[in-house]
Order: structure tokens, then sequence, then C-alpha cells
């Protein structure tokens, strides 16, 4: 385990005019230079950030986080001309693509250079690159004056954090300082977008949507190993950690409204004989239901069925909150795999571990 180093954390109102000259910012790039690692908001979740031209910077994310060496991390640009520094070729397709959603949740995987820390890429030749759409975090790397890798700023295999205080909670005393500009906004990380294959490939689905991608350059393909039931490993190798896992077990009950509720409060009913602290994962729709069923010690709302980005803005923290009350057994509503709701799917999947039973 890394020693305890004292954790700065510098507060930023992210409306302020000139970030970039601010004295937090101006700290926070100085550390990034001298090869420490910094957290930062981003749109999408905190990031843990450190020089990607540095393997001895970036070899500190690894071990603050306890992360796997062989899941590579995404390299944070703040102006299209760092991207040479790290893009060795910039395939036709990707052209419309950055035009349209950078900055912004949309991660490109493209041929690197040779001064990508060999880190970040787990030995892999492509690097993983996006230009974030946050003031803060465009100041720092801009600041900084070189590319950032960071991955989400959480332990390894903990709910990615949204706020600067989950960042605290995880990572206090392993870190040189966070960056704190309050929640951040779209609350599921990046869309990862291979566009070194023909039509481009999903590795992970995030902020940016299949149907948004496709609105732009016609036809995008899902990595195979996200279909019901495939064999497959995922071209993106963090998609085969567990990940943004609850401490609790985690089931995911689909099927229709009535049938769902029943199962549901059958699982509850199971946990609790075996003594267990139980927590349902509902939507504003259907939560006064479960708090008139006293079905279960808590229930959580998680934004509207209705809205997919409010499920996706609040997901990790109500992960968070079971943990807090120490929830043994949750049971959760699932979510259409449209728009948003691939995002939201996928990591309810991987925090219930693959656990879903059809009602
Ligand atoms: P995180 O940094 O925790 O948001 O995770 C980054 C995700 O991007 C992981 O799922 C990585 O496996 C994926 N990724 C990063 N770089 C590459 C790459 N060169 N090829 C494929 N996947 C990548
Ligand atoms: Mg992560």
């Amino acid at each position: 385990m890394t020693s305890q180093i004292e954790t700065k954390v510098w507060i930023v109102d992210k409306d302020v005019e000139n970030l970039q000259s601010c004295t937090q910012i101006v700290d926070a790039a100085r550390l990034i230079r001298q090869g420490e690692v910094v957290a930062f908001p981003t749109e999408t979740v905190y990031g843990l950030g450190a020089n990607a031209l540095s393997d001895n910077a970036v070899e500190k994310i690894f071990s603050a986080k306890g992360r796997p060496s062989d899941n590579p991390l995404i390299v944070h640009i703040g102006e299209l001309s760092q991207l040479e520094m790290i893009a060795r070729e910039i395939p036709e397709r990707a052209v419309p693509l950055i035009e349209a959603f950078w900055p912004g949740p949309l991660t490109l995987i493209l041929p690197k250079t040779d001064r990508v820390a060999s880190l970040v890429t787990a030995g892999l030749d492509t690097v993983g690159v996006r230009m974030p759409d946050h003031p803060l975090a465009l100041a720092l790397i801009r600041e900084a004056g070189v590319p950032i890798a960071a991955p989400s700023a959480n332990r390894s295999g903990r709910p990615s954090p949204t706020t600067a205080g989950h960042v605290h909670a995880d990572l206090n005393g392993r870190i040189a300082g966070i960056l704190d500009g309050g929640s951040t906004g779209v609350g599921v990380e990046s869309t990862v977008l291979d566009v070194t294959v023909e039509p481009a490939m999903i590795l992970r689905p995030g902020g940016v949507t299949l149907e948004e991608m496709e609105a732009v350059i016609g036809d995008v393909q899902l990595d195979p190993a996200f279909l019901v039931g495939a064999a497959e490993t995922p071209r993106s190798p963090g998609m085969k950690y567990t990940h943004y896992a609850p401490q609790g077990e985690m089931w995911l009950v689909a099927g229709e409204d009535d049938a769902v509720r029943k199962k549901i409060r059958e699982l509850l009913a199971d946990a609790r004989q075996h003594g267990r602290k139980t927590g349902v994962l509902a939507t504003e729709e259907t939560a006064p239901y479960w708090r008139e069923q006293a079905a279960a010690d808590v229930v959580f709302s998680c934004g509207s069925r209705y809205d997919l980005a409010s499920v996706a803005q609040q997901l990790y923290g109500v992960l968070r909150r079971f943990d807090d009350e120490h929830v043994q057994f949750i049971a959760a509503e699932t979510f259409p795999r449209k728009g948003m709701g691939m995002a939201v799917m996928n990591r309810l999947e991987k925090a219930a571990g693959g656990r879903i039973i059809r009602a």
C-alpha cells in the first residue's frame, strides 16, 4: 500500500473568469508537472490525473487506485493541438465525431505515438483520447501544458465518484490533491468508441449515445460482448472487471411492472428472513410504492424512468448511499437499453455482477 501523504483540497467556483490563472488551478497544474496525481471534476465523473507522457507519474495512478495494470487509461486533452502529441494518425471517420462531440463525453481509440507513457495504454498500440467538457478540467490541462491520463478517481471496483466527497472517501492520504468543483453533470463515464475499425465500434457505452453518433457518421456497431448472453471477451480491457459495485449483493429484476414488483417483494422477503439489511433502487415513479409497502429497510430513488439522463446522473451516488447504510441486499429495477439507457444498464449489470432475473 502507498504511504500516507497529505491530500490538499482546493475548492473552485467553475464559473469564475480566467480560471487558468486562479491559484488553485496553478497549484494543481504544478503538481501534475512535478509528476504527482490530482483528482479533478469532468462533466462525466471525477478523474484521477497524471502527466500522460511520464511512466513514473502514471504509475502513481495505478497504485493509488489499486487498478490492475492491464487496464489502459484515457488521455484527456485541453486543446486540439495536443492531439498530435499522443495520436499518430486521425482516421477520417473520427473528424466529424470530434467536431460534433468534443469537448464532451466521447473517448476515441486512435493509433498512439511513442510519446504516450507505456503504462497508459497497458502495452496496446492504441490510445483512448477525449477532450472533457468541464471548465476546471480544461483549465487544469491547459495550465499543466501536458495531456493528462485519468481514470475515474475511485478505489478500483468502487462506484465512480460524482462529487469531491466521494473522491475524498476513497483516496484521502493516497493522492496529492483534489480539485472540488461540485457535482458532475452526466454522471456516468464517457462512451469509448474504436475509430480504427469500419464501422466504428462502441467498446463501452457512455455519455454520448449510439443514436447520437449514428446521426453524425451513419452505421456504428456495438462490441458483440455486450449482447445478452455473449460468450466473447470485451475488446475494452476494463470491461471485463467487476466494477462500479456496491458492497451489498445486488439483483436486477426485468419484466412487466406488476411481475417486477412481485419478484422484488419475494427477493426482499427472503433476504430479510436471512437477517440481511435490504434496499430497493427505485425511481421517482416507483419509490412511493416501495415506501408504502415497507418491504425494504431503505428505498433510494434514482431519477425518473422518463428521463434516463437523470438516472445516469444519480446512479453512482445512490450506489454509494447503499454502502453508507451498510445495506447487504439490493433489488433494482431495470431500464430500456436505448439512448442513455444503454450506459445505465451496462453500469447496473456491472454493479450487480451480472445477477439479473426476468420476472
Ligand atoms: P476509466 O478510465 O476507469 O473510465 O476506464 C477507461 C476505459 O477505457 C476502460 O474500460 C479501458 O479498458 C478503456 N480503454 C482505454 N484505452 C483503451 C484502448 N486503447 N483500447 C481499448 N479500450 C481502452
Ligand atoms: Mg473507472
